[in-house]
């Protein structure tokens, strides 16, 4: 299932569904984010990942045909004060070792056997449950997590709700980093996120040496050249000081754009004659970038802030964050063009 949450991580929901018509189902956070699918007239099976909250949000999920997670007693509840309506499919997640969302192995039959006498029966009931620590590649909590997950399945009665080989559920487990970095956390159906937009999930690696192709490029053009005269600084706070007579190009994207306002003075941006960097601190609609002694910077130009050819996963190390916070922070205000 393609995960196409927030804003299908910055790069357009509809956009990105639309354009994903191979993924089996789409996988979403938010019920308002799998109605704007259904309103496309996405018809694939959509997951609802957090489930519903209410009983209002039950109907809809009814009315829209979602498949849900359910990973709380109180989401049980709602199943079972559910009159008439839909036989949903139900992922119950389990918590192997998150501690986030999901029944505990020892809550986890109270909570088959609730979903099991419901008055309307699940169409079909599935496992899931996440991994916390998949992008370390040498890290033993994983397969922890596979080996507690196991012994639940091994220990289940066969059950007609279950559709997988031999009477056992059907299960998903890894996210990109369980999928690219750990065969054995594949299941039956894999919920990659990041990967599909061609960024790695591991540190110090980029979506290129795993054989992907980065999706975005965010890019903005150049509003103002100017010439900073050595020792004079840049920008609000004054944090950057030219050590040199600087050529300091003025770029159209800020915070409210979502470049991070973290961003360290040094942080590479791409023009077609080469790099600049950084100077001083992001504004809400502006950056200041120096490009001295990089020809060919003119008002006009365009530059790059983060793309195929300047990986999203550098810049964002200049940020003290992951890839992740970057693509999905890239704002409603930014035009998305479709290449
Ligand atoms: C967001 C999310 C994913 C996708 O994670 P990536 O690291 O982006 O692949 C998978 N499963 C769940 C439950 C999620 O919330």
């Amino acid at each position: 299932m393609a995960v196409v949450k927030a804003n299908a991580y910055g790069h357009g929901l509809v956009a990105t569904a639309s354009t994903l018509t191979a993924a089996d189902a789409f996988a979403v956070a938010r019920i308002e984010e799998g109605v704007l699918l259904r309103e496309a007239g996405i018809t694939h099976p959509i997951v609802l990942l957090e489930g519903v909250f209410s009983g209002p949000q039950l109907a809809e999920a009814a009315h829209r045909d979602f498949e849900l997670v359910v990973h709380d007693p109180s989401q049980v509840a709602l199943l079972e004060a559910q009159g008439r309506g839909r036989r949903f499919i139900v992922w119950i997640k389990v918590d192997t070792g998150m501690n986030r969302l999901g029944f505990r192995p020892e809550e986890f039959p109270q909570a088959l056997a609730r979903l099991c006498s419901l008055p309307i029966p699940p169409r079909e009931i599935r496992l899931m449950t996440h991994l916390a620590r998949a992008d370390e590649r040498d890290c033993p909590m994983t397969a922890e997590q596979l080996a507690r997950l196991q012994s639940l399945i091994d220990a289940l009665p066969v059950h007609p709700a279950f559709a997988g080989p031999r009477g056992r559920p059907v299960l998903s487990i890894g996210n990109s980093a369980g999928l690219l970095g750990w065969p054995a956390a594949r299941g039956d159906w894999v919920r990659p996120g990041l990967a599909l937009y061609g960024v790695s999930p591991f540190p110090g690696e980029l979506g290129t040496d795993l054989g992907l192709v980065p999706a975005m490029t965010l890019e903005s053009s150049v509003i103002a050249m100017r010439q900073v005269p050595r020792g004079e600084t840049v920008g609000y706070g004054g944090t950057w000081r030219a050590e040199r007579n600087s050529t300091i190009a003025i770029l159209a994207a800020g915070y409210g754009d979502g470049v991070p306002r973290h961003l360290r003075s040094g942080a590479p941006v791409l023009f077609p004659t080469g790099r600049g960097v950084l100077a001083g601190r992001v504004s809400m609609d502006m950056i200041a970038v120096d490009v001295t002694g990089l020809p060919g910077v003119r008002v006009g130009e365009r530059a790059i802030l983060w793309g195929a050819t300047l990986p999203v996963e550098q810049v964002a190390e200049y940020a003290e964050t992951i890839p992740y916070e970057l693509i999905c922070g890239v704002s409603q205000r930014v035009p998305l063009e479709l290449r």
